[in-house]
């Protein structure tokens, strides 16, 4: 069967390789794919600067983000023959950590976690992969390919699982929330202000394509241009861009108790001049608290599912804006002006 395959490390070593079927050790759930996504950390191991090898293997099969049908899974697995399924992107590491050790793999304390599609595990772009039960989750038949999203939803709906804990520090009564960057992490954080009745801002570089469009539906605000003019004081900042620049206007936006969640990664080497005390002042006088976010456990899935249940299906249809076939892995790679998000179709 094919498979989008890379060498981690390795930058533009990305190809379409013949593999083997998935063997039976990876998981009793065999699943036939049919929608996966493509993201930025995606194409952070295709530059080479990110991605580990599963033990044993020449090449890494690429993507996290996907929903797939299941082919069979064994009895007491809650999970059935042509069920919707999307598979949990982290496992636990094999010692396990504290964290780990209660399910909280998102929250992983030595760094030996394992991720398919990229830290030491096989990937879902592929026609045909296996998940472990307890790393499988069905999804209403309703939502179907666009199952696709539950990953990236989860990694926002931990962000403001996170918050929502923060914020229960005192008391906390959130109005205005500001998320910077206008992709797909960042509409999907917008949505979830929505849902919980805030009054939500976006602000992007770009004025052109589907994203301000796609805000304002939402019902929440778009802005271009600097953090500083637009969008001061916010009760909480959800940070998307991973953009150095951006980054220190978040924090500054915020009001008094704000909270900042820096949920881009950013690949490093931005040098900025930083008034180390101006910044410490800021977060002191004003009981702000600044903090990362990454990853998903499975409480973070479910609740991604529920969001996405409750979104309006044709705004959910319009963040894919390019759906590819497998052969066509080069241009889906390649950044088009106004992609939101590209997915391969597997045509399941
Ligand atoms: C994935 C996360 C993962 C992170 C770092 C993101 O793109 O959505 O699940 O933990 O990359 O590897």
């Amino acid at each position: 069967m094919r498979a989008l395959t890379v060498i981690p490390r390795k930058a533009d070593s990305a190809a379409l390789a013949e593999v083997p079927e998935p063997a039976a050790t990876q998981g009793d759930v065999l699943v036939r794919a049919s929608t996966v996504g493509v993201c930025g950390t995606d194409r952070e191991i295709l530059a080479g600067k990110h991605g580990e090898l599963p033990p044993g293997e020449a090449r890494l099969i690429l993507g996290h983000e996907a929903v797939g049908r299941v082919l069979s899974a064994p009895d007491g697995s809650n999970l059935h023959e042509g069920d919707w399924v999307v598979g949990i992107v982290r496992h636990p590491d094999p010692l396990p950590c504290d964290s780990c050790a209660v399910g909280e793999w998102d929250m992983c304390r030595n760094g030996r976690y394992t991720e398919h599609g990229i830290k030491g595990r096989h990937g879902f772009a592929t026609e045909r992969y296996r998940l472990q039960p307890d790393f499988a989750l069905a999804i209403p038949p309703a939502l179907g390919k666009l199952g696709v999203l539950v990953e990236p939803t989860s990694i926002v709906a931990k962000a403001w699982d996170q918050i929502e804990r923060i914020g229960r520090r005192a008391h906390f009564g959130p109005q205005r929330v500001l998320v910077t960057g206008a992709g797909p992490i960042g509409l999907l954080a917008a949505l979830l202000g929505v849902q919980r009745g805030l009054e939500v801002h976006v602000l992007d570089r770009t004025q052109d394509g589907p994203k301000p469009a796609l805000v304002r539906d939402l019902g929440a605000a778009y802005h271009v241009g600097k953090v500083d003019d637009l969008c001061r004081e916010s009760d909480i900042v959800l940070e998307c861009t991973g953009a150095a620049d951006v980054i220190f206007a978040a924090i500054y936006s915020a009001r008094p108790n704000g909270i900042i969640c820096l949920a881009g990664v950013s690949s490093g080497g931005a040098i900025a001049a930083v008034d180390v005390g101006a910044v410490n002042r800021e977060l002191v006088m004003e009981n702000n608290v600044v903090f990362g976010s990454v990853n998903a456990n499975r409480r973070h899935y479910e609740q991604a599912v529920d969001a996405l249940a409750k979104a309006d299906r044709a705004w959910l249809e319009r963040l894919i804006t390019r759906r590819m076939r497998l052969d066509d892995w080069r241009d889906a790679l390649a950044k088009h002006p106004g992609d939101v998000k590209t997915v391969f179709d597997f045509g399941a």
